[in-house]
């Protein structure tokens, strides 16, 4: 595994496993314990997952230090004022059994993510959070939001994939030094990139999956990724990437497939701003 290292310093392995819409307690169980066992260390979990308890159930029963474990989650929308957001991290803390987290992110930039950024920021320096970031957050939610922040955030978690590629946006957090970290890095199974014709023949030319050539891409842009599955195979997959590198002709052949595809809500089109 390799690790990224964050604006704060703090180490993140660039690999971890999603759990977005695994709420069945075995599936959980069973793919954390997969997924340990086959070297991940990086779990990326949310409140609105409903899942932090079962993530916490599967952790506990790991023989795997705490501190070798990086846990993300994440405040939900609901969650608005100062006070509730602190009152929301103890309750993610309780349900993870576990006394710190080591990102937490705000989830979307809805209103008044500006006071929610300074209880988060309060959190970081008492110690309780090794780094904080947001997600779904596009360059005007980010410009507004280091106009008031003590503290820059470490992670931008946004949608992204090979039809879906946030160039724009990726160079505009590297020159902030804020981690690009990609949801959704396989499209979410839904976008049509399994079938791609030049994914296909990159994958065919290396021996690997298609899943894997999307992955080893994410990691040479330098962009941490989460990929969700509750398959033990497909699980063992994703993790198996660091034994091979894409050339740079193959780089560009996939920068060339970008269909500015978006899958999910933009947080442009609503009016966070206000
Ligand atoms: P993903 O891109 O990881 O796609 C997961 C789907 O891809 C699986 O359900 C399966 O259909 C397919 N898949 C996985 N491995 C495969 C393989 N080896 N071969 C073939 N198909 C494979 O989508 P995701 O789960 O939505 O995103 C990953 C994680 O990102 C989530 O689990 C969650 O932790 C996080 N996420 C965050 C947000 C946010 O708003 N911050 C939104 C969505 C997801």
């Amino acid at each position: 595994m390799e690790n990224l290292t964050l604006n704060n310093g703090v180490q993140i392995p660039q690999l971890g496993l999603g759990v977005f819409l695994v709420e069945d307690a075995n599936d959980l169980k069973n793919s954390i314990a997969d997924a340990l066992k086959d070297g991940y260390r990086h779990f990326d979990t949310a409140a609105i997952y409903h899942n932090e308890a079962g993530v916490g159930e599967a952790l506990a029963e790991s023989d795997v230090k705490r501190e070798d474990l990086f846990i993300t989650s994440k405040v939900w929308d609901s969650v608005q004022t100062y006070d509730e957001t602190i009152a929301a991290f103890h309750e993610s803390l309780k349900k993870l059994q576990t006394d710190y987290l080591d990102l937490y992110l705000i989830h979307w930039p809805s209103n008044g993510y500006e006071e929610k950024w300074r209880a988060m920021e309060s959190l970081y320096n008492d110690g309780l959070i090794k780094a904080i970031g947001v997600s779904n957050f596009e360059q005007p939610q980010m410009d507004k939001l280091l106009a008031s922040a003590k503290i820059k955030p470490m992670v931008d978690q946004v949608e992204t994939h090979p039809y879906f590629q946030r160039k724009d946006l990726n160079a505009y957090l590297t020159d902030l030094n804020i981690a690009h970290e990609a949801w959704g890095p396989l499209g979410q199974g839904k976008s049509g990139v399994f079938t791609d014709a030049t994914l296909t023949k990159i994958a065919a030319d290396h021996d690997k999956s298609i899943a894997q050539v999307i992955l080893r891409w994410h990691l040479q842009r330098n962009i941490i990724v989460i990929p969700k599955s509750v398959h033990a195979e497909r699980i063992a997959q994703n993790i198996d990437v660091f034994d091979f590198t894409l050339s740079d002709a193959e780089m560009t052949a996939i920068a060339g497939i970008d269909k500015n595809q978006r899958g999910s809500a933009d947080p442009n089109d609503e009016d966070w701003l206000n």
